[in-house]
C-alpha cells in the first residue's frame, strides 16, 4: 500500500492542509474526505455576495478543480467519517468504506447550533453554514418579501444587510439587551444598530423566537414577549458547536475543541488538527482558545501540514476577522475578552466609520475598525511585533494611525 495522508473535512482548514502538504514536500497520496457536495469554497461570502446572488459557487471556490488535479489532491464528497481506529490507523465512513492512513488531519470545523421550538422544523426556516444552506436560502428568497433573523451576531447582521439590499422587510430578534453582545463593545453594537436602523432593518433586542406558525411553510414568528412577526423566510443564527465527537470518541484530548499544541499536533503523534475545531495555544495572547475565523483555519493548517512532514512551524498569528454589512467593512485584530476599557476614534453617533480600541490594564488587546483600514494595519502591526501604542492619543484624529505606534521604524 502506498503511504497516504487523509484529511477529514474539505473546507478552509482541510484544503489548506492539502495545499501546504505539497508545498512542504509530501510526495505520497493526499485524500480529503468531506461530507459536503462541493470542492472547498470560501464560506464568508455565503452571508454576503453569494446569498444576494452576486456570486456563484464557481466564483467562491478556494481553488479551481484544475489546481487540485495538478497537485494530485484527491477528494471524496458527501461522505461522513464515523470513527477513527488509532490502533490500526484506519477510519470508517458511512458509505461502508474503511481507509488506512499513515498521517491524519482533522479539519472538521463546526456546525450550527439548532433550536427546538414549536414549528421550528417548518419549511422556510433555515440555518446557514454551507453552500447548500445558502442555495436553499437564495431559492426561498426569490418569493420572500419579509425575513426574520433570529440572532444578532455577525452572520445574522450580514444576512440582514444582504436581505435589505434585496428589498426585503427585515427584522432581527436578539435575545441579549443588544446585538453583538458576545463579540463587541456596547459602543460598537450601538453603531451597528444605528446603521441597520438607518437602512430600514428592524432590530428588536431582549427577545427571541418562541414559536413558528404556518400551514405548509413558515408564515409567522411569535417572540418570547408575545409579539408576532410576519415571516416568509426565517434564518436562525445562534452560534456554532465545534465538531469534536470524532476526536473524542477516538480518545484524543478534547476540551472546548480538539486540543493541539502550537504545531497543531494532537495527543496522537500521527494526527494533527486545524481550524474551528481546535483549542490551541496562542503565544501572542499567552493563552489557549478556540477561534472561528478563516485566517485561523488557514494559518493553523500550514503548521499542521509542516508537522505531518516532520517540520516544525509554530502557529502564533494574531487572531483577526472581518465582517461586511452594507458599506461597512469591519476588520478586527486581537481578541477582546476581559477588556476593562474602550477608547473610540471617530464619531460613533453619526458617521459610517469608527475604531474601537479594547484595553486591558492600559494595553490595547484588540481593535474593531469599521471602514478604518489604516487603524487596523497599525494595531495589527503593533500587536504582532509587541510594539506599544500611544494610549493617550488613540482618539486623536490629527495623529495618523501609523504614528500611534511608539518606536515605529
Ligand atoms: C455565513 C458565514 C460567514 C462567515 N464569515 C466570516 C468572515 O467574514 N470572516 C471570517 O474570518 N470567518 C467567517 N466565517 C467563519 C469561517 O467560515 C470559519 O471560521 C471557517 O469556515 C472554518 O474553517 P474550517 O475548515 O475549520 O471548518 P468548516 O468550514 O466548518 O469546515 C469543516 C468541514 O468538515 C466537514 N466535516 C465535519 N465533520 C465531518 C466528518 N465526520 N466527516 C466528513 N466531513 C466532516 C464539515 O461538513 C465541513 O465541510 C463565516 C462562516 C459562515 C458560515
Amino acid at each position: 500500500m502506498p503511504r497516504q495522508c487523509i484529511i477529514i473535512g474539505g473546507s478552509h482548514a482541510g484544503a489548506q492542509v492539502a495545499i501546504s502538504l505539497r508545498q512542504e514536500g509530501w510526495q505520497e497520496r493526499i485524500l480529503v474526505i468531506g461530507n459536503e457536495a462541493h470542492l472547498p469554497y470560501h464560506r464568508p461570502p455565503l452571508s454576503k455576495g453569494f446569498v444576494s446572488g452576486d456570486k456563484s459557487l464557481d466564483d467562491i471556490l478556494l481553488r479551481p478543480a484544475s489546481y487540485f488535479e495538478k497537485h494530485d489532491i484527491e477528494f471524496v464528497f458527501n461522505v461522513d467519517v464515523e470513527s477513527i481506529d488509532r490502533n490500526n490507523k484506519t477510519i470508517n465512513c458511512n458509505n461502508g468504506q474503511t481507509y488506512t492512513y499513515d498521517k491524519l488531519a482533522l479539519a472538521t470545523g463546526a456546525r450550527v447550533r439548532k433550536i427546538d421550538l414549536p414549528g421550528s422544523d417548518l419549511p422556510g426556516i433555515h440555518y446557514l453554514r454551507t453552500a447548500s444552506d445558502a442555495q436553499a436560502i437564495t431559492h426561498d428568497c426569490q418569493s420572500a418579501k419579509s425575513a426574520i433573523i433570529v440572532g444578532g451576531g455577525y452572520i445574522g447582521l450580514e444576512l440582514a444587510a444582504s436581505f435589505k439590499k434585496a428589498g426585503m422587510q427585515v427584522t432581527v430578534l436578539e435575545m441579549a439587551p443588544r446585538v453583538l453582545a458576545r463579540v463587541a463593545a456596547a459602543e460598537v453594537a450601538q453603531f451597528y444598530t444605528r446603521v441597520h436602523t438607518e437602512e430600514g432593518v428592524n432590530i428588536v433586542t431582549g427577545t427571541s423566537a418562541a414559536a413558528f406558525t404556518g400551514s405548509n411553510r413558515v408564515e409567522s414568528v411569535t417572540d418570547t414577549n408575545g409579539a408576532q412577526y410576519k415571516a416568509d423566510i426565517v434564518i436562525i443564527g445562534v452560534g456554532v458547536i465545534p465538531n469534536t465527537e470524532l476526536a473524542r470518541d477516538a480518545g484524543l484530548d478534547v476540551d472546548n475543541g480538539i486540543m493541539v499544541n502550537e504545531y497543531a499536533q494532537t495527543s496522537d503523534a500521527s494526527i494533527v488538527a486545524a481550524g474551528d475545531c481546535t483549542f490551541h495555544p496562542n503565544a501572542l495572547l499567552g493563552r489557549s482558545l478556540r477561534l472561528e475565523s478563516v485566517p485561523n483555519a488557514t494559518e493553523q493548517a500550514k503548521s499542521a501540514a509542516a508537522s505531518l512532514c516532520g517540520n516544525q512551524k509554530a502557529y502564533a498569528s494574531l487572531p483577526w476577522f472581518w465582517s461586511d454589512q452594507f458599506d461597512l467593512k469591519l476588520q478586527i485584530a486581537g481578541v477582546n475578552t476581559d477588556y476593562d476599557k474602550v477608547i473610540l476614534r471617530g464619531d460613533a453617533l453619526q458617521s459610517r466609520s469608527l475604531a474601537a480600541f479594547y484595553l486591558k490594564d492600559n494595553t490595547v488587546i484588540a481593535v474593531d475598525c469599521i471602514n478604518r483600514a489604516p487603524e487596523f494595519a497599525a494595531v495589527k502591526k503593533a500587536m504582532t511585533k509587541g510594539l506599544a501604542l500611544r494610549i493617550d492619543e488613540l482618539s486623536n484624529e490629527s495623529i495618523k494611525p501609523k504614528d500611534l505606534i511608539i518606536d515605529n521604524n
